[in-house]
């Protein structure tokens, strides 16, 4: 055989190889097991991915066939990945943030934006909702990171939020008028029916997943009222009507229960925050299987920074103080009322990466925590209409997995503390 022959040879063995390794299986060895679907834990449970899937999920700990990878996880618990329905990865709140509109560009924000979202990947989070950032901050970043070039959760991304005039998430708020013209669609204020649907229409050519509005007032926006109406009925359902043209669903802020009531009625997918959330509204959501995504960890959070002179503006400070236990009480009320609840936590509220804190919130106010662990699995997949490929630890869905030392089940608080994270079968984390 020639020496050019055989380096042929050893050269394609090597590929050969090579392509073997890449398509070689993972066998996720697990102490225990929450699917995510069952009522209780599995023990002694293998996991085996291939090709960034589940394949199957066997009982006992499987030997490993050649050139299969073995993780060992026997000391752990292993939960599906985990899902935020509420976040805004491009920002954070600090004191700094009201003059920083002046000051930062978009790209300032994508730079931090970057480093939240490997923390939120981190923490255990390998799904996320991205309910509103400006300048395509958000869409960019999902892209980057579906793409390889970061490491990030997966992103389901609204783009600007949209809001009326003097709305909360209108961005000229409590700033010189001379400094801006009247903002329109493009910059997410909407009023009447037709510039209802041209924002909507605005957002899908910016790339945006879904639609994010300001039903009522917020806390954060520097205005006077935090939980009135503020958009008619009309304008909410012609948003709803034109974002289930492009496939969109609406999440929709509220704090106030008249304005939450209107969205409920023109058909949004989930009610954020639901602060002031009546008997009425629970029921309604009931019938409509519309989501409440309850975010106590961001009404703690403000609650919190209230306590802190100059934190925030005049305006903001005591609707933030009244905020936070009235979210965990509206909460305890709407989870006995058997409302749809979907875990979110209103990240850049609180620190990107402390999401996992939520869960100890959920469970004070009432919820089991496997229930807790549903709200921000299966619950989530069911929200977003992705249930056949996300949300459980079952074969053919997505291989998204995390892991904790210890039982969750007992101590929720040890999802805050996330050993293992496995994102599109690739992992980012080990014990
Ligand atoms: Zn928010």
């Amino acid at each position: 055989m020639s020496r050019r022959l055989e380096l042929v040879l050893a050269l394609a063995t090597l590929l050969l190889a090579g392509s073997t390794a890449l398509s070689a299986r993972t066998l996720v060895h697990a102490g225990a097991l929450i699917d995510g679907v069952a009522n209780s834990a599995r023990e002694r449970v293998t996991v085996i991915v291939d090709g960034g899937k589940i394949v199957a999920v066997e009982n006992g700990w499987v030997e490993p066939g050649e050139g299969d990878e073995v993780v060992d996880l026997r000391e752990q618990t292993v939960l599906p990945g985990l899902m935020d329905m509420h976040v805004h990865v491009a920002g954070e709140l600090s004191p700094r943030q009201y003059l920083e509109r002046f000051q930062l560009e978009a790209v300032d924000y994508a730079f931090r934006a970057v480093v939240y979202a490997e923390r939120t990947l981190m923490a255990g989070f390998t799904t996320v909702r991205d309910l509103g950032a400006g300048g395509g901050v958000s869409i960019s970043l999902r892209n980057a990171i579906a793409q390889g070039w970061v490491d990030g959760p997966r992103i389901f991304a609204a783009g600007k939020s949209l809001a009326t005039t003097g709305g909360h998430a209108d961005p000229t708020n409590g700033m010189a008028s001379e400094l801006f013209d009247d903002p329109g669609p493009y910059e997410g204020v909407i009023n009447g029916v037709d510039e209802a649907r041209a924002g909507v229409r605005q957002r899908y050519k910016e790339g945006a997943d879904l639609i994010k509005i300001t039903a009522t007032g917020g806390v954060l926006s520097v205005a006077k009222n935090g939980q009135n109406p503020q958009f008619t009925e009309d304008e909410i359902r012609a948003i709803v009507e034109t974002a289930a043209d492009y496939g969109f669903h609406v999440a929709a802020h509220a704090h106030g229960a008249e304005g939450m009531k209107r969205a409920i009625r023109a058909g949004v997918r989930s009610i954020e925050h639901g602060s002031y959330m009546d008997a009425e509204a629970m029921e309604l959501m009931k019938e409509r299987g519309t989501f409440y995504v309850p975010t106590l960890l961001a009404g703690i959070t403000v609650a919190e920074m209230a306590e802190i002179d100059g934190f925030f503006p005049d305006l903001v400070r005591p609707k933030a103080a009244a905020i936070g236990p009235l979210a965990v009480e509206t909460f305890g009320k709407a989870y006995r009322a058997g409302v749809p609840i979907a875990f979110g936590t209103d990240s850049g509220v609180s620190k990107h990466g402390e999401n996992g804190r939520e869960f100890r919130y959920m469970v004070e106010a009432g919820m089991p925590p496997l229930e807790a662990i549903r709200a921000a699995t299966v619950r989530c997949a069911e929200l977003l209409g992705v249930s056949d490929t996300l949300g459980s630890v079952e074969a053919g869905k997505i291989a998204d997995l995390v892991a904790v030392t210890g039982d969750p089940l007992a101590d929720i608080t040890l999802l805050e503390r996330i050993d293992f994270v496995m994102k599109d079968g690739v992992v980012y984390k080990r014990p």
